[in-house]
């Protein structure tokens, strides 16, 4: 018995865009140690088998954009990515995290990951130790426990600076010179540590929980290009980006961003991603950054366009982070009510009656991005229920206008206040409204097919871990699979595609060489997936955050199983014992 384990007569889909192809996966020791494509020939070698006969065999997946930064500091498991596929996760994006932090100063980055990443302030309280100061220290904190999942932190820009210049970095003022080479030194420091990159967001939507721009929103060219430049001589790192390129001043200021985005990708020679969006307003602006991204690509410039799955949007409802009848006095009436008895109450005709004839009152400004979303929604409603659809409990992400409130409303003679509030009040309260902001200007996921196909497109966005009350799209693997490989009716990608896009191109991008494709040598990191049963579930609200806070979980059916460095970490859609992820340090 020369293996552990043998994955017997499974569909390979190996991660490099290859077709898939019948074959026996032996592991041995947390590694592929034979692949027979001959039938039997591997038969009888291993302590365990499995029988695989018609189910795809793929690699672990790979989610380069996450936000699990303060959720790794209590939960060991990654949900829900571990219910998704997914073996290795990305986190510090978007520029915000939770080191380097100065003591006494821990409430500051609290605040900045509450606004910008909806994640509750109380739960980021209550379940982070804070047992660190520098990155390093952070990197330490994390890598004590054993996980299930392998994981990769980058050097978040916010906590960098704040950590380098306090108050000033707040009131974002200038870096000095002095302040780019600490900040630089510190990179450098977590990035021989092994960090896998440098993250900064330059969104003018990123608020802090107080309403105040991140700290590094509006850093210079000459500050980031400074502190990049600690990937001198190094083999490793990326640099994420997320930026809106200042969508509503024009094309200057889109230049103009543009080419300090440029400038950061020369200054540090290594791959370069950013967030790539059809946004509302400002539909066209996905080509214009694909041209320039093309154009530097062309003078080899490594720049990389990270491509959501589906509508990036929110999900409202009645016990979610917000619904257009918060502010509404009828409403706040009955908010403490437990959610069916509220939704009861809610039924009421004498309250359903005042409430349609009231106007909200001013939500009370938390800073983040709530309460101007419910302010545009409540305003422009004749308009946006068209773009607002029932999620059910088999979730439809690409719904046509027929189903949406507007139509619905049109159809039933009420208003669209009306039909949203039939709805939320509807069941025990916990119905649902899918509303994509972004990659849905015409109605369907069309545009964002075109950008899937994109050779510098990568899988991504998927800000698993935040926006906990509005979004969840940590499932955006088993989507990318059920939507675009299997039940999509026109421009469908094929899933040995969807299956690279997960893996290999993501591992390339990393500079991750033992794992994205299945090969003798390299980490039995896989999946074992029946796709006849593979579906993603309704997203459904649960309280289990630190401190009783709530936040949206999402399953799926149809893997049989996930297995990182040859451990089964998940079978069935239940979470095993099995720890064995860690911290990867790059370049180690
Ligand atoms: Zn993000």
């Amino acid at each position: 018995m020369q293996h552990d384990l043998l994955i017997e007569n499974g569909t390979v889909i190996d991660g490099t865009g290859a077709a898939p192809f019948t074959a026996d996966i032996a592991v041995q020791g947390g590694l592929i140690t034979a692949i027979g494509r001959t039938p039997g020939e591997l038969a009888g070698t291993a302590r365990e088998t499995i029988d695989a006969r018609g189910a795809w065999v793929t690699p672990g997946f790979i989610d380069i954009h996450t936000h699990y930064d303060g959720q790794a500091t209590w939960d060991d498991s990654f949900s829900p990515s571990i219910h998704h596929g997914v073996t290795t996760v990305v986190m510090g994006n978007c520029g915000v995290g939770f080191a380097p932090v100065r003591p006494g100063r821990e409430d500051d980055l609290v605040k900045l990951m509450e606004g910008v990443e909806d994640i509750p302030g109380a739960a980021l309280h209550e379940g982070i130790r804070w047992n660190w100061e520098s990155f390093p220290q952070y990197m330490d904190a994390l890598a004590a426990t054993p996980r299930s999942l392998d994981y990769l932190v980058q050097v978040p820009h916010d906590p960098l600076r704040m950590y380098v210049m306090g108050e000033r970095a707040v009131a974002q003022q200038a870096a000095t010179a002095e302040d780019i080479d600490d900040m630089r030194a510190l990179l450098r420091e977590a990035l021989h540590a092994g960090a896998a990159g440098f993250s900064t967001g330059r969104s003018d939507n990123h608020r802090t929980s107080e309403g105040r721009e991140t700290p590094a929103s509006e850093a210079s060219a000459a500050e980031l290009a400074g502190i990049v430049s600690a990937f001198d001589g190094l083999n490793h790192g990326v640099v994420q980006c997320v930026s809106d390129f200042d969508l509503l001043r024009g094309a200057e200021h889109f230049d103009r961003e543009f080419a300090l985005i440029e400038q950061v990708a020369r200054a540090c020679g290594r791959p370069l991603s950013m967030t790539w969006l059809q946004r509302d307003p400002g539909a066209e602006q996905y080509i214009a950054i694909r041209d320039r991204v093309e154009a530097c690509v062309a003078q080899g410039l490594p720049l990389y366009l990270q491509t959501a799955a589906r509508g990036i949007g929110v999900i409202i409802g009645l016990d979610a982070s917000f619904h257009p009848f918060m502010g509404f006095p009828g409403y706040k009436e009955v908010a403490h009510l437990p959610l069916a008895e509220r939704a009861a109450a809610l039924r009421e005709p004498a309250r359903k009656a005042r409430i349609l004839g009231e106007k909200s009152e001013r939500l009370a400004g938390d800073g983040t991005a709530i309460p101007p979303l419910v302010d545009l929604l409540l305003a422009r409603i004749d308009m946006i229920s068209g773009r607002m659809f029932p999620l059910g409990p088999m979730p439809d992400y690409e719904p046509s206008v027929m189903q949406s409130f507007l139509v619905r409303a049109k159809q039933g003679g009420i208003s669209p206040m009306a039909a949203l509030y039939d709805h939320l009040a509807g069941g025990d309260g916990d119905h649902l409204i899918y509303f994509p902001i972004f990659n849905y200007n015409a109605g369907s996921l069309d545009v964002l097919g075109e950008m899937l196909r994109h050779p510098r497109a990568l899988a991504g966005l998927s800000d698993a871990g935040a926006h906990v009350g509005t979004v969840c799209d940590a499932s955006f693997t088993t989507f990318m699979l059920t939507h675009w490989a299997r039940d999509r009716k026109e421009g469908r990608l094929a899933v040995e595609t969807v299956v690279r896009m997960l893996t290999q191109r993501n591992a390339d991008y990393l500079g991750l060489k033992d794992r994205g494709t299945l090969k003798v040598g390299l980490r039995a990191d896989f999946n074992l997936i029946d796709p006849s049963e593979l579906g993603v579930g309704a997203p459904r609200l649960v309280a289990d955050l630190p401190a009783g806070g709530k936040r949206f979980l999402q399953k799926a059916t149809g893997y049989r199983g996930t297995w990182v460095a040859g451990q089964a970490v998940q079978r069935d859609g239940t979470v095993t014992g099995a720890r064995p992820g860690t911290l990867v340090r790059m370049g180690h």
